[in-house]
């Protein structure tokens, strides 16, 4: 069986995209920091093993990578996938708000890409990033969040171009808006009416949506896609001078 390894899984789109992947057969490392909805995850799924760990801590980090090996012996798919948002004006965003955002969203695909590298060697492996529409298009409000999603997709680059002679590939995916815990803590109905109106879908997707692009860059069916950024976002990314006046 092919295994992948999903961080930030416990819920949103992480969970959903462990579930599009035992279906198609895989087994799944489901790791979070958050133990409890870990536990949950794990307890009802089957060809799951659930490991507790912070993304943003290098030795926590190595730890995850050398029990996923211990407990299902290969890293077929790594999904960087944990993610935190924090939306404030740039005078509002301390330093350590910065920071907190640059841990997990960078950090943490730096560091557990490099730690699983020699697992995806021998499997000549995929990973998939999941940045955001906010790595895309800049908003308000989006100064750590949208730069550690713009950076995410250029260290997915990075990855592509230095990890292809092992086999390895790299690409990213950047969600529109999908209503999660970790959206719903940022968008105000102002801004869930605001996304209906700009996104030419007109509106939000769901986690399925994201984890079937996620699985589909995993899978043998993308072997010569590498270094790509795919936006599953109803197609807000296309929207060019989105002035609601133009579009009445
Ligand atoms: P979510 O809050 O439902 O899930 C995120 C998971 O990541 C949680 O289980 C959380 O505990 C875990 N996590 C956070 N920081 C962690 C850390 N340092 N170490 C380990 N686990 C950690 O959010 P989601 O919406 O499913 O987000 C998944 C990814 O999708 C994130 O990278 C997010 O930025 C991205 N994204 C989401 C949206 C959206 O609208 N929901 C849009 C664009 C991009």
């Amino acid at each position: 069986m092919k295994t992948a390894l999903i961080t930030g899984a416990a819920r949103g789109i992480g969970l959903a995209t462990a579930d599009v992947l035992i279906e198609a057969g895989w087994q799944v490392a489901l790791v979070d920091r958050d133990g409890d909805a870990l536990a949950e995850a794990v307890t009802t799924r089957d060809n799951v093993h659930g490991i507790f760990c912070d993304v943003s801590d290098p030795d926590a980090v190595d730890g995850m990578i050398t029990e996923t090996l211990r407990h299902f012996g290969r890293i077929d798919g790594l999904v960087n996938n944990a993610g935190v948002a924090d939306f404030g004006p740039i005078e509002e965003t301390g330093f350590d708000r910065w920071k907190t955002v640059m841990e997990t969203n960078l950090d943490g695909v730096f560091l557990c890409t490099q730690a699983a590298t020699p697992a995806l060697k021998d499997s000549r492996g995929a990973i998939v990033n999941i940045a955001s529409i906010s790595g895309l298009r800049a908003s308000t409000l989006r100064v750590a969040y949208g730069t550690s999603k713009a950076a995410v997709i250029q260290l997915t680059l990075q990855q592509a171009v230095e990890l292809g002679e092992y086999g390895i590939r790299a690409n990213a995916v950047c969600p529109g808006p999908v209503k999660t815990k970790l959206a719903m803590a940022v968008h105000s109905q102002d801004i869930i009416d605001a996304y209906h109106d700009a996104i030419p879908l007109n509106r939000y997707g769901s986690e399925r949506e994201i984890a079937d692009v996620i699985a589909f860059l995993l899978s043998d069916k993308a072997s010569f896609v590498t270094g790509q950024t795919i936006a599953a976002d109803g197609g807000f990314e296309a929207t060019g001078v989105g002035l609601p006046a133009l579009r009445k």
